[in-house]
């Protein structure tokens, strides 16, 4: 069995749970629970998993909703890392470095730049 595998959805499972992507995290840990990729799960992990999928029966599975934003084109809200909108379909710009319509770093540098630029000669 792959060890890549384990480390890769050990990690997934533990920044899921820290983002509040509780389900996509309990469905890591169920995957992690079957036989071959348990024995393989470094001994740090193995007891929090564990605790996470006996405590996940009580537990509302849900991700947590993305924040949401008007779409620069038609207006209508739409989720922060969406790509494309639902309404209008327009491909929507996001940030490079945030990857998310707002926040976006280069958005607020070209507004300081303006705002310089309409103060100087
Ligand atoms: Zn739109």
């Amino acid at each position: 069995m792959c060890v890549d595998a384990v480390q890769l959805l050990t990690s997934a499972a533990v920044e899921c749970q820290k983002a509040g992507l509780r389900q996509s995290s309990m469905q890591c840990c169920f995957t992690l629970m079957k036989p071959d990729y348990r024995k393989q799960i470094a001994d740090k992990f193995n007891s929090k998993i564990e605790t996470m999928v006996r405590k996940s029966g009580k537990a509302k599975l849900e991700d947590a909703p993305d924040d949401m934003s008007p779409c620069p084109y038609c207006q209508a809200m739409v989720p922060d890392y969406t790509l494309v909108c639902s309404e209008c379909k327009s491909e929507i710009p996001f940030c490079i470095v945030s990857v998310s319509i707002k926040n976006c770093v280069f958005a607020v540098v070209q507004k300081l730049l303006q705002f310089h630029d309409s103060k100087s000669f």
